[in-house]
C-alpha cells in the first residue's frame, strides 16, 4: 500500500519535473545544475545556467522622451544610493542609479484612493477593478497592460493563459510568484481585449507609479508595449529595446516581451529566457553585494 503511493509520488514528480524542463528547454535554457545558494529570497531550487546562449551585451537605448506625466506622490529623495555589484556579466549595467522614489504610502492607500474608480470610460465594461498584487516588499514586480476576461473575473492580474506563462517564466528564474509583485498600467479590462488608449492610460498609470513608489522594487519587468511606453514615457519599440536595462527614477527596468505575444510566437521565448536571465543576475548580485555588506 505505502510503496504504491511512494510509486505514485515519484511518478507525479518524475511528471512535472519532465513538463518543467520541457517548459526550460523551449526557453532556450541548455543546462540546468544544482544551486549550491539559495537562488530568490525563500527557494533553494535549480539554478539555471546556459551556454551558447549568453549573447553579448548591447548598449542602452537611447530612448526619446515624450513629455512626462506628473506623479504627485514622488519626491527625490537624497542621498540613498544601492551598491552596485561590482562583477556583473553584462556590460551594459553600469552602476545603479540614485533611488529618486520617496513615499510614505502602502498599497492600501494607493487602492483605497482608486476607490469605485470612474475616472475614464474603461469603467463601464468591467466586472471589477483589478489592482497589483502580490508581495508588498517585493524585490522584482512585472508590468502588463491591462485584465483580460479572467483578471476581469478574478480580480487578479495575470491569471489567465498569458499569466500561467508568467508564473513559469518567474519559476524559471528560481523565484515563486508569491514573491514578486504583478501589476498592469491599466486596471480596468478594456472592451474586446483591445489596447488601453494614450488618455485612458495616462489617467490610470499614476496609480501604478504610485504603487512602485510604495514598495520601491529593485527591479521592473515590463511586458509588451504598452507597459514599456507607459512607464518610459518612450515611443521605441519592445523589439528594439528588449534585453536592455533601462532606468525609471532609479529603478532598473528590463523590457520584454508581452506572454500573450509568447503564446501566439513562441520561438521568442529564448529571447525573453536571455532578457530574464539578466534579471535574475543583476538581483543576484545585488543580494550578494548586500550581505558582503551587511556587518558580521
Ligand atoms: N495581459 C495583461 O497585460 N495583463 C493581465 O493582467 C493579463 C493579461
Amino acid at each position: 500500500m505505502r510503496s504504491e503511493s511512494t510509486a505514485n509520488e515519484i511518478s507525479k514528480l518524475l511528471g512535472s519535473l519532465r513538463e518543467h524542463v520541457k517548459f526550460l528547454s523551449e526557453l532556450g535554457v541548455e543546462t540546468v545544475e544544482l544551486a549550491e545558494h539559495p537562488v530568490g529570497e525563500s527557494s533553494a531550487v535549480a539554478s539555471v545556467v546556459t551556454r551558447s546562449l549568453n549573447s553579448p551585451s548591447t548598449a542602452g537605448a537611447n530612448l526619446k522622451k515624450i513629455s512626462p506625466p506628473e506623479s504627485p506622490a514622488m519626491t527625490t529623495r537624497k542621498g540613498t544610493i544601492i551598491s552596485a555589484p561590482q562583477n556583473t556579466l553584462f556590460g551594459d549595467l553600469g552602476p545603479p542609479a540614485p533611488s529618486v522614489l520617496q513615499s510614505s504610502e502602502t498599497l492600501e492607500d494607493v487602492w483605497r484612493d482608486i476607490g469605485d474608480c470612474t475616472r475614464c470610460g474603461l469603467c463601464e465594461g468591467r466586472t471589477q477593478i483589478v489592482n497589483t498584487h502580490g508581495n508588498p516588499k517585493a524585490r522584482l514586480m512585472f508590468v502588463g497592460e491591462a485584465p483580460g476576461a479572467d483578471e476581469d473575473a478574478q480580480g487578479k492580474p495575470f491569471v489567465g493563459r498569458a499569466g500561467q506563462l508568467l508564473t513559469k517564466i518567474i519559476e524559471a528564474i528560481g523565484m515563486k510568484r508569491e514573491e514578486v509583485l504583478i501589476g498592469n498600467v491599466n486596471r480596468c479590462r478594456p472592451p474586446g481585449n483591445r489596447q488601453p488608449t494614450l488618455e485612458e492610460a495616462a489617467i490610470c498609470r499614476p496609480f501604478l507609479f504610485r504603487e512602485i513608489a510604495a514598495v520601491q522594487p529593485d527591479v521592473i519587468v515590463v511586458l509588451g508595449n504598452t507597459a514599456l511606453r507607459n512607464l518610459l514615457e518612450t515611443r521605441e519599440g519592445i523589439t528594439r529595446v528588449r534585453g536592455q536595462f533601462q532606468n525609471f527614477r532609479g529603478i532598473k527596468v528590463m523590457p520584454t516581451f508581452h506572454p500573450a505575444y509568447l503564446l501566439r510566437d513562441p520561438s521568442k521565448k529564448k529571447e525573453t529566457w536571455e532578457d530574464l536571465k539578466k534579471v535574475r543576475d543583476y538581483l543576484d548580485g545585488l543580494r550578494q553585494s548586500q550581505s558582503n555588506a551587511r556587518p558580521d
